[in-house]
């Protein structure tokens, strides 16, 4: 092959020199220095379309071949079908190339070998054509990357797998500590009730023993799941107006008795020139801010704890705040400063067991100061004391906070609906509301909330959103269409921590507000009395807005002539059979944003489009495309927002479907 060439190798335009090679040319040589590597020689020489390859290329691929070059075409017969054009096109675009550049272009292409698998090689073109006797020959090197490419796929294959096998610890962990603190929180409200109860004093020191017990407990497994939540990539951050000096001043509040019990002086300097409104998370700022005052609470024996809040500086409607928190205390050693802020670490064991604590409590404040894109540190010298510091940049809100006051003065006596599958909750939900004088009725499902409600005997439904069969929404939604007041009554959703497909969820449901697990005695007293025995507005009832498609969810007028082909019954049954399967793809989408796996994400989109097309339902459709449009492009930010949008468009879709069901008219 490019032996044939030795040495006419000419000058850009130059004239070739003709000298023949000698049995051991130094090209032969390369060829062989090259084939002990799994490379060989390539040369294309378009206008007499012959393509030469190195003796190992053949080898490599097993193939007899009768000489060492052939034409282009003949080539291509061995490659996988989409590798063809790809290949040609590079080819013609390395002859054309003007003879100035120095790298090489990459290509690649695969055969098809006579054993029945795929080679994988990699082409190097040379930048610049060489000129022989006027032709500008195309010459590279050909390496067998199959082997390469293999165990590179396995190494991304096997880091994903222990990516996802973390996550799905993460998740383990996250949804067992979730399922620890429901009780916790029954433990902690049903000894609240106790100590407001008729109690001698050695009882009321016994309760009050298993409430710290329970508080201490409940902090414990609070900070694992928020670390396994951060961990497993489930921890989002609200983006919401809160007032900032507020903030601070109710962090000091709430930790002034545990200072004033050690004899501490708890002092606060709060920059005047702090904006008053501020765009972010109010509840994990405050928990980051609790933390470091707490520690600084618990490892100072006398002296003071100062907590400042002061504007570092100003640009475009956002400020930049530093917080520090000083404290007169033990002070930390410089060796163990970089440890400070790893989960489960504490100074030493000795310290772990003189204040106790997990060690993971820095550790949850990194993380979440992280996700605000702040700093966190600390300045400290043994017995002197320390300083905790965090910066975090946050937009100046520019509206009006707060919510509706409630309207009017609170009704006595509103029956309320609790809906909650678990006992304990149940119970402290109807004990609290028989403290504000409400009498309460307790279902566990949400069909019989519905079934309930039907009744109208109440002026109000607390509703869990995670329930068995018929969840929360999907429950509330069912409510919603009860004839008359029924389908009036205000529903408060009861639920844990809520992410942002929930929120979104909760945006478009039929749910009127919502109280935040474990329930807090004060905010339930606020929004029974915000809503109880009130009646809420409702979407107008179908018959006043016939044919006209619900936001353009779905395109009616398929459901009717299918209706008019096929009847009520049957296109009622095919309306059921695609509630059922949306139902089912929403969890496979569900899982696929959770687990980040676009390609599963990818499929979903592809039956997506498929099955919602035949239905009319557009919305779906048109997310189905974009989606799968994204997971094309690779583009997962996009990907996976627009499967979050798909989520809640699915649930709308299942509820205006039930509405358009030909079996209701019939
Ligand atoms: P824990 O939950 O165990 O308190 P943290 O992550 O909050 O865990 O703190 C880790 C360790 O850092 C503590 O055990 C303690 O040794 C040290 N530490 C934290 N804050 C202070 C402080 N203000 N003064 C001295 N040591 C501190």
């Amino acid at each position: 092959m490019v032996e044939r060439n030795r040495g006419r190798k000419s000058a850009p335009g130059g004239k070739a020199e003709k000298r023949a090679a000698p049995p051991h040319s130094p090209t032969l040589l390369h060829e062989r220095a090259l084939a002990a590597a799994q490379q060989s020689l390539f040369e294309w020489r378009p206008n007499q379309d012959r393509l030469t390859m190195g003796a190992a290329f053949w080898a490599q691929i097993g193939h007899p071949h009768e000489g060492p070059s052939l034409p282009l075409r003949d080539f291509h017969g061995l490659l996988v079908q989409e590798d063809r054009l790809p290949l040609g096109e590079v080819l013609r675009r390395a002859a054309a190339t003007r003879p100035d550049g120095a790298e090489t272009i990459p290509a690649s292409f695969r055969v098809a070998t006579p054993a029945g698998d795929v080679h994988e090689f990699t082409l190097a073109l040379a930048h610049s054509p060489v000129l022989l006797e006027g032709e500008a020959v195309v010459t590279g090197i050909v390496s067998d990357a199959t082997e390469s490419l293999r165990l590179r796929r396995e190494l991304v294959e096997a880091r994903n797998l222990a990516e996802s096998a973390n996550r799905a610890k993460s998740e383990f962990i996250a949804t067992i500590s979730h399922e620890i603190r429901t009780p916790i929180n029954g433990i902690l409200g049903m000894t609240g009730l106790l100590l407001d109860s008729e109690l001698s004093d050695e009882q009321r020191d016994l309760a009050r023993t298993v409430q710290e017990s329970g508080q201490a407990l409940l902090d414990i497994v609070t900070d694992i799941l928020d670390f396994a939540k951060v961990e497993a990539g489930k921890l989002e951050l609200k983006q919401i107006p809160f007032e900032l000096p507020d903030l601070v001043a109710g962090a000091i509040r709430m930790t002034e008795a545990c200072a004033k019990a050690k004899g501490l002086e708890l002092v606060a300097q709060i920059d005047p020139k702090l904006p008053r409104e501020v765009l972010g998370d109010p509840g994990r700022l405050r928990q980051v801010l609790l933390n470091l005052i707490a520690n600084a609470i618990k490892f100072t024996e006398r002296g003071k704890v100062s907590v400042r809040a002061r504007v570092l500086s100003r640009a475009n409607r956002t400020v930049r705040l530093r917080f520090e928190v000083e404290d007169t205390g033990i002070g930390i050693s410089e060796e163990a400063i970089p440890k400070l802020f790893q989960k489960f670490s504490q100074v030493d064991s000795s310290i772990a067991r003189r204040y106790g604590g997990t060690g993971l409590g820095l550790a949850v404040c990194k993380s979440l100061v992280d996700l605000m894109t702040g700093d966190i540190g600390v300045h400290s010298e043994i017995g002197r004391g320390s300083t905790f510091w965090f910066e975090v940049a946050l937009p100046e809100a520019g509206r009006k906070l707060g919510r509706a006051p409630p309207s009017g003065p609170q009704r006595a006596g509103v029956p309320v609906l609790v809906v909650d599958d678990n006992p304990v909750n149940a119970r402290l939900l109807v004990a609290l509301l028989q403290r504000m004088g409400h009498p309460a009725d307790v279902v566990d499902t949400g069909t019989k909330a519905v079934e309930a409600a039907r009744k109208g005997e109440h002026g109000l439904v607390l509703m869990d959103v995670q329930l068995p069969g018929l969840d929360g929404y999907e429950a509330a939604a069912a409510i919603r269409s009860l004839p008359g007041r029924r389908g009036e009554v205000p529903i408060v959703a009861v639920t844990g921590d809520i992410g942002e497909s929930d929120r979104e969820r909760y945006r478009g449901s039929a749910i009127n507000d919502f109280v935040h697990k474990p329930v807090d005695a004060g905010v339930l007293n606020d929004v029974v009395k915000r809503w109880a025995g009130t009646s809420v507005a409702r979407p107008a009832p179908r018959e006043e807005e016939p044919a006209a498609p619900v936001d353009g969810l779905i395109d009616e007028s398929v459901i009717s002539a299918l209706n008019a082909r096929i009847g009520p019954a049957k296109t009622g049954e095919l309306v059921d059979l695609y509630v059922a399967d949306l139902k089912e793809r929403v969890e496979y989408v569900r899982a696929a944003r959770t687990a980040k796996d676009m390609n599963a994400l990818h499929r979903q989109a592809h039956d997506l489009r498929s099955t919602t097309g035949s239905l009319g339902l557009t919305r779906l459709f048109a997310l189905g495309e974009g989606i799968q449009s994204a997971t094309h492009e690779g583009n997962e930010k996009q990907a996976f927002s627009l499967a979050a949008e798909g989520m809640v468009v699915a649930e709308q879709t299942i509820v205006a479907l039930a509405a358009a069901d030909p079996r209701n008219d019939a």
